[in-house]
């Protein structure tokens, strides 16, 4: 409710233009209160596209944390199950990253792209640049896993937790 339509915000996010509705837009739409604009958020793909880079919350006079509500609100749409069909491929990456690290302790990247292509059928992209980037030494067949795994499940299971807890 702090925020005063100076579209700063807007002005600096570089996917701005590709957003179904910029930033300053979709705290218009959230400063309504309506069950009708609070959908249009949640089915926008504006939440998907942002990119948690900060140059907004850098430009904001009252210092308004939109990454934040940006992740705040894509929560809501999967747990609304709300989804812009291009969240789709963008949640595959984001659930095989974490897979990744919740199960190594580090990002294990045949793995992550392995597991991005099954969620999401598209086994052909990128896949031209595999060869160059297995002889680089960026591709590694067997993942490098930390000692200490157990901490790790920990982390993701009190961090589970504590989301049931904010959503309720
Ligand atoms: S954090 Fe998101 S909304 Fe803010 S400037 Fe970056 S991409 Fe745009
Ligand atoms: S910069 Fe801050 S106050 Fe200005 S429109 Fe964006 S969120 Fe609102």
């Amino acid at each position: 409710m702090r925020c005063y339509q100076c579209g700063k915000c807007t002005a600096g996010c570089v996917l701005a233009s590709d957003m179904n509705y910029p930033p300053s837009y979709l705290m218009r739409l959230l400063q309504t209160g309506t069950k009708q604009n609070l959908d249009k958020v949640l089915l926008s793909n504006s939440i998907w596209l942002c990119l948690n880079c900060e140059n907004c919350v850098g430009r904001c006079p009252m210092e308004i944390d939109i990454p934040k509500m940006m992740d705040y609100l894509r929560t809501q749409a999967i747990s609304q199950n709300k989804l812009h069909p291009d969240s789709k491929p963008i949640i595959a990456f984001h659930r095989s990253f974490l897979d990744s690290v919740k199960n190594t302790g580090r990002l294990y990247e045949m793995g992550l792209v392995l597991a991005y292509k099954f969620r999401t059928f598209n086994f052909l992209q990128d896949l031209a640049i595999a060869p160059s980037m297995y002889l680089k030494g960026k591709l590694h067949l067997l993942p490098e896993k930390i000692k200490d795994r157990r901490s790790m499940k920990r982390i993701f299971a009190q961090t589970i937790e504590n989301a049931k807890t904010v959503n309720k």
